[in-house]
């Protein structure tokens, strides 16, 4: 604590700068402890079917439970283990976790339990992703089709070429795909068609103002009837009321994902087989 008084001592004097750059050099440290610790975990959000109410599978969000500062979201610590290469051994923690995870579940509730996957572009530079989820499979004994990988287009891919090669092999895998944050990427309609994926996950930011706004009501329509024509399925993010789930389940929407039908949890806390009813909480 006393160092820490020092500390803010000197900080009146200080560029903002350097201390953000302080500040990112701590989370790097710290980074390369936690896995060592065992401090990451995964929270986990259902993800229902509109039609029967069923939650098929929960998306694997990454939380750091940080000694000092607590319970920690990807936002603040993700780019940090990007910039200084600790995304792939996170990303196989990550992946060996979740599977698991889904080959519990799936035993335990009896029928298949998907999991998803949030896969950092950047993988995909250096290779490599085929072996580590042949790897994570293997070792948990899931089915490759009850693993889904999402990728999120918010930033262009480099190597296209590479990109898709390694895709297409996780999808003769087995392995599901998905694009996440669908419509605000970098060229979505190019990937929609590019990419050899089985879903659209639509961006929470159309859903937050549907299906009051009018444009996004129409955007957000235009996707799912996109996705059905390409023949994918379509998942929203991001629902928070029962207002969006009707209209999304009037528009054909096959499956949802937000606070109003979950929010992450800890995997003790979502029980597919005995909480499928709450979780999946949909009006009759
Ligand atoms: P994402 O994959 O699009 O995940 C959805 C994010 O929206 C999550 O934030 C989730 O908690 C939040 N969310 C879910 N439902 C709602 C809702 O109804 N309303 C609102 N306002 N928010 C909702 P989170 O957990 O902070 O994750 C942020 C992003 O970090 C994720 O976005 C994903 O891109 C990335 N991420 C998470 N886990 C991993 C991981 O293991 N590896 C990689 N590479 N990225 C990850
Ligand atoms: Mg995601
Ligand atoms: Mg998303
Ligand atoms: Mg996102």
């Amino acid at each position: 604590r006393a160092k820490a008084e020092g500390r803010s001592g000197f900080r009146f004097f200080e560029p903002p700068m350097d201390r953000a750059a302080r500040e990112a050099l701590q989370v790097e440290g710290d980074l390369r402890l936690a896995l060592a610790r065992g401090e990451f975990e995964l929270h986990w959000q259902p993800q229902c079917h509109l039609r029967t109410g069923r939650m098929t599978g929960a998306e694997a969000l990454l939380r750091w439970q940080h000694p000092e500062r607590g319970l920690l979201n990807p936002g603040s610590f993700l780019a940090t283990a990007e910039e200084t290469g600790l995304m792939a051994p996170i990303t196989r923690w990550v992946l060996d976790a979740a599977c698991r995870q889904g080959a519990e579940w799936s035993r335990r509730a009896g029928g298949p339990i998907r999991v998803g996957v949030n896969l950092s572009p950047s993988l995909f530079r250096g290779g490599g992703v085929l072996e580590l989820v042949e790897q994570s499979l293997a070792g948990a004994g899931l089915a490759p089709d009850l693993l889904e990988i999402e990728l999120t287009e918010r930033d262009r891919f480099e190597d296209e070429a590479a990109v898709l090669k390694t895709l297409g092999e996780l999808r003769t895998l087995g392995v599901r795909l998905a694009i996440d944050d669908f419509g605000i990427g970098y060229s979505s309609l190019l990937y929609a068609r590019r990419l050899p994926v089985h879903r659209l996950k639509i961006d929470q930011s159309f859903i937050a103002l549907f299906p009051g706004d009018r444009s996004d009501a129409a955007i957000v329509g235009s996707v799912i009837s996109l996705g059905h024509e390409l023949g994918m399925e379509v998942v929203a993010e991001g629902v928070e009321n029962p207002a969006q789930l009707e209209a999304l389940r009037t528009l054909g929407c096959d499956e949802v994902q937000g606070f109003f039908i979950g929010r992450p949890v800890p995997a003790d806390r979502l029980d597919p087989g005995a909480a499928e009813a709450r979780a999946c909480r949909l009006p009759a």
